[in-house]
């Protein structure tokens, strides 16, 4: 096989913390080096794993053996209006790089801008800006693919699954990543998205952009109480083009503190909001002063602005955030505990009690709360010192999911399920609901080479 390869090492782990091995690493550079690769495996009965940026928080890039496809190397990212057309391998800040120079903008976004358009759609991320524009799936208009049996083809939006398949139940929040979409009169690009690497290998994609708004108005909000912060989330959620409602409570803003003096002293949470506006003179601006008087938030104290330079501040200030629990969990050797747990946004704040009632009872001041509010869809990360709080991390992590599903949620709202939620999906769905997804399996890859152990539990 001509096909390029690399040393396997930096394609073992994702951003998780889950390792696994692998026999080879193949970096094609052409859709006719996939298909050979794809027919080499199908032939041999290898397994074969997608990698992305491994910047997923699921083990689901992550092998267990076989060999490792990786696209890196499909970097083509053209732009036009209304739409781009992207290789799996381009990064997502590429892409809104790219697209912001033609004053455009790719609607969801996923905090994490070093993950790629492969990865983003095979675990149909959301985001901040997911309370306004949805998930990815929403924004894909043609995948080009290629299936196990070598055939490569390119599905447009409209394109008919052309199999019968068993529609499932789908929890009633906002966000689902939990397994596939399986849904009446179902569309490839929407079984795909999701799908998580084990229904196709994706090389190019072309995605929805949406023109930039006049003005975006950005900030973060500081509160004396969680419960101001609170009420101010259901008040503002239905606020006309609010695009991003974050939430960050207090354990949370004591982690931050080092690198942000400037946060107030006395703030017990925090709430960070976008909002597209006509222009910089928009009434809806002065109204903000009210929203935050009628909330008693730090009116002084708070941030905003309308710069693309401060909605990158404020990006960062809430990316941090992610990125020290993450790198906290990887120095201390355990997997990163963290819930992508949503519900009905009607129930957000039954959640939010039952999340700081119970994780202060188990884990005192040793977790965090933050995420996406708008969409009920804040992440409990729990920090864990010891093996043994790390296996009680494990009893309430699965705990929580339980609850949530009580509340017609999702186990998946953004992450996906991968290899270590593979548990967690089976409190959502039934047997029957699990078996519907596997004849979908069983219809792609007969012989359960792609992305294996990936949703469902190896046998
Ligand atoms: C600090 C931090 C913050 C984060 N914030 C968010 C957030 O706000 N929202 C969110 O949704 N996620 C977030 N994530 C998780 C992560 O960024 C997403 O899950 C992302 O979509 C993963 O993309 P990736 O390219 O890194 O994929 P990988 O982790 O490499 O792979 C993920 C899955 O995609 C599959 N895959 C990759 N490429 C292809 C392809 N070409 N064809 C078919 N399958 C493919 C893989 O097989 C695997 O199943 C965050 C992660 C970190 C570390």
């Amino acid at each position: 096989m001509a096909i390029s390869t690399v040393s396997a090492e930096n394609y073992l782990r994702d951003a998780s913390g889950y390792s696994g091995e692998a026999e080879q690493v193949f970096v094609p550079d052409t859709t006719a080096e996939v298909r050979e690769l794809v027919q080499i495996c199908s032939a041999k009965g290898i397994p074969l794993t997608i990698s992305g940026a491994g910047t997923g928080l699921t083990g689901a890039r992550v092998p267990h053996g076989g060999y490792i496809v990786s696209l890196e190397r499909f970097r083509k990212l053209e732009i036009e209006a209304g739409r781009a057309r992207c290789g799996a391998g381009v990064l997502l800040r590429d892409l809104q790089a790219a697209a912001g120079r033609s004053r455009q903008f790719f609607g969801p976004n996923p905090t994490e801008d070093t993950a790629c358009i492969g990865g983003i759609i095979s675990t149909n991320a959301g985001g901040a800006r997911s309370f306004h524009y949805g998930s990815v799936r929403r924004h894909i208009l043609g995948l080009e693919v290629t299936f196990m049996d070598g055939r490569t083809v390119w599905l447009k939006r409209g394109d008919r699954v052309d199999f019968p398949i068993t529609p499932i139940r789908l929890p009633a929040t906002t966000k689902n990543s939990a397994g596939y979409y399986l849904q009446p009169d179902l569309e490839w690009v929407d079984l795909l998205a999701g799908s998580e690497g084990t229904l196709a290998i994706i090389t190019e994609a072309e995605l929805r952009l949406q023109p930039e708004p006049g003005a975006i108005l950005s900030g973060i909000v500081f509160f004396s109480a969680d419960a101001n912060a609170l009420d101010a989330i259901e008040a503002w959620r239905p606020l006309d083009e609010l695009r991003l409602l974050e939430y960050i409570d207090v354990n949370s803003l004591r982690l931050l503190r080092p690198h942000y003096l400037e946060i107030p002293d006395a703030a017990q949470a925090a709430l960070m909001i976008e909002q597209n506006l006509q222009s910089e003179e928009d009434p809806e601006v002065d109204a903000w002063t009210r929203r935050l008087s009628e909330h008693r938030a730090f009116e002084e104290e708070s941030w905003f602005g309308f710069r693309a330079s401060d909605r990158e501040r404020f990006r960062t200030f809430r990316h941090t955030l992610a990125a020290m629990v993450t790198d906290m969990a990887r120095r201390t050797g355990f997997s990163k505990f963290s819930t992508d747990l949503a519900v009905p946004v009607s129930r957000h704040r039954e959640l939010h009690a039952y999340y700081r009632q119970r994780c202060q009872e188990v884990f005192p001041g040793k977790f965090t709360l933050f995420g996406h509010a708008g969409d009920a869809n804040n992440h409990v990360n729990l920090l864990p010192a010891t093996r043994q709080e790390a296996n009680r991390c494990e009893e309430l992590m699965y705990e929580l999911a339980q609850h949530v599903v009580s509340l017609e949620g999702t186990v998946a709202a953004e992450h996906g399920i991968g290899k270590t939620k593979i548990e967690l999906l089976k409190l959502m769905y039934s047997s029957d609901e699990i078996e519907a997804m596997k004849e979908v399996k069983r219809r792609l890859d007969p012989h359960w080479l792609l992305g294996r152990g990936n949703l469902f539990a190896l046998a």
